[in-house]
This record gives structure tokens, sequence and C-alpha cells, in this order.
């Protein structure tokens, strides 16, 4: 078995935004994010600082719009403010949400043109449709890490565990767009550990530490671990049980290591993206 480096393939992307960042600042366009964060969520925080730390390291800008306890109609409102600035070319909204508020309400009035994170439901439409769009960064980083692996993904089988509209569902659609045969598994299917045998391509995307065991993945399978489960001692542990997998897969993503660093990487592409698309389209 192999270990997919999610730090390396991150590194790439970086440095492929690090030279366009500076193409753009040479042109006289800073490329700006914007995050916005509508809770006071101490692991969000750590998570918001990263990608901050990230951007500015490789010459992206980035505003966090820290908003205290807000109701529905605030966010929309900052968020309709940073669409209409022409100084921020893409908008990421945060999660959690407030009790009661969902993503797609709230994402739908953030611009398709700096939806870097793909949180209005035109993009993920765009995608059923098989159209260009920027996927959720974490659907996104699965495919990527494949692509990078060079394998074929035409007619594989590939089996997504987990349908969330953030992962599972735009991981399926991608995997589809590149003609993967692909099956969405959630918490209603039968028989899963058959099921996810069957997969050339094994996404764990569930939220359970440690619950794909060997008898999950077909001999040499290559399995991308989605799941990002704290542990008691502060530590991260993903869906897949790594000691039991290793063995059995042909190619397996660690936790930490693996489809995080490459999640905050497509950010920041996305956003020089973003701001490429904003000269054509202010
Ligand atoms: P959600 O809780 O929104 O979705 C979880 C999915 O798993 C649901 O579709 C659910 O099914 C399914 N599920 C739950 N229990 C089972 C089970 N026993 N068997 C099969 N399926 C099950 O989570 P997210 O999609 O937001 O996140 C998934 C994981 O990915 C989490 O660990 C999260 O932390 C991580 N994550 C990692 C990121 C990264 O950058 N690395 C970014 C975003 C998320 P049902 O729909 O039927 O309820």
């Amino acid at each position: 078995m192999s270990d997919i480096d999610g730090r390396a393939v991150a590194k790439a992307i970086r440095a492929d935004v690090a030279a366009a960042a500076a193409k753009l600042r040479a042109e006289g366009t800073a490329p700006t994010l914007a995050v916005v964060v509508p809770t006071d969520d101490e692991g969000t925080a750590w998570y918001v600082r990263s990608i901050k730390k990230a951007a500015e390291k490789e010459g992206v800008d980035c505003r966090i719009e820290q908003l205290d306890a807000p109701g529905k109609g605030e966010i929309i409102a900052k968020l309709q403010e940073l669409s209409a600035d022409p100084d921020v070319h893409g908008i990421i909204c945060q999660t959690p949400l407030p009790e009661g508020v969902t993503l797609p309400e709230v994402g739908w009035y953030i611009s398709p043109f700096k939806d870097i994170d793909g949180a209005n439901s035109e993009g993920l439409g765009r995608l059923a449709q098989g159209r260009r769009t920027w996927a959720p960064a974490t659907a996104a980083a699965v495919l990527e890490l494949l692509k990078r692996e060079d394998l074929e993904l035409a007619g594989t089988r590939a089996v997504v565990v987990g349908r969330s509209t953030v992962v599972g569902k735009p991981a399926a659609l991608l995997l589809l767009n590149e003609s993967a045969t692909v099956t969405v598994c959630h918490s209603r299917t039968k028989d899963l550990a058959a099921v996810c045998r069957e997969a050339d391509i094994l996404v764990a995307a569930v939220g359970r530490a440690g619950m794909i065991g060997a008898d999950f993945v077909k001999p040499g399978a290559t399995v991308i671990d989605v799941g990002t489960n704290p542990t008691d001692d502060g530590g991260l542990v993903g869906d897949v049980d790594y000691a039991a997998v290793a063995p059995v897969a042909g190619r397996l993503t660690p936790v930490p290591g693996g489809v995080g660093p490459v999640t905050t990487a497509l950010l920041l592409r996305h956003t020089v993206e973003a701001a490429e698309l904003s000269k054509t389209h202010p």
C-alpha cells in the first residue's frame, strides 16, 4: 500500500496559486478571499485562522468577517454586501450556522462569480449538469487527489459513503462527470461493507471514527478518507481504520495529511480563478 500524500499535492497547488496571485498583483488586482464566520466556536476559529495564514503566505488577501450571534438576515446581508464588493473575489460562509439556518438558504446570496466553495445551489446544479463550476472544496479535493494519482476514472467502480450536500453528493457528481460508475451510500444502505467491497475507488465521508474496516475494502482499492474526527487527546482520525485497511488497500489517504491540506489549497486556487474571472465579469 502507498500513502497518497495530501501535503505534497497541496504544496504543488499552492505554488501555482502563489505564481497566479503574483501575476494578478502585478496587473493591479489583489486577489481577496472573505470568510464569513457566524459562530464563536473555537474549532472553527482555529480553522479560519489556518485558512488566513495559508492565503496570506501565497499572496491572497483574506478578510475574516466575524458575526456575533447573527440571525439569518444578518448573514444574508453580509453575503450580499461582499458579493457586491468589487475588492472581494471569493466568499466562504463558514459552518456551523446558527440553529435553524441551513447553508443552501444563505449560500444562495453568494454571487455565483464568487462562490469558491460551492455554497450556492447554482453550483451543485451546474455540477449535476456536468458543467464547469467550483465544487465544494472538500469534494474537489477528493477528485484532485485521484487525478494526481493518474488513475483511470472512466469506467471504474466508485463508492461514496455519505450523501451530504457539501461532501458526499458533490464528490459523487464529480466522479460521475469523469465517467466512473458511482454508488452513493448513507445511513440506510443495507450491507454497507459488501457494497464498499465492490469499489475500485472508495470515498469515506461520514464522520465516524474508524468505521471503514478491512472488510469494507477490495484488495488493491484506492481509498480516500474525508472524515475528520477529533480524538480525546486532541488529535484527529479519519473514517477509515488506517491500521486495518493499510494492508488491504492499494492506496490510502492518511488523516491528517490527506484531504484536509488539499481542501485549503483549493480554496485558494478557486479564489485566484475568481479574481481572474472578475476582469471579464466585474
Ligand atoms: P454529514 O454529517 O453532513 O453527513 C454524513 C453522511 O454520512 C450522511 O449522508 C449520513 O447518512 C452518512 N452516515 C452516517 N452514519 C452512517 C453509517 N453508519 N453508515 C453509512 N453512512 C452513514 O457530514 P459531512 O458530509 O459534512 O462530513 C463528513 C465527514 O467529512 C466528517 O467527518 C467531516 O468532519 C469531514 N469533513 C472533512 C473536511 C476536510 O476538509 N477534510 C471538510 C468537510 C467535512 P444520512 O444522509 O442517511 O444521514
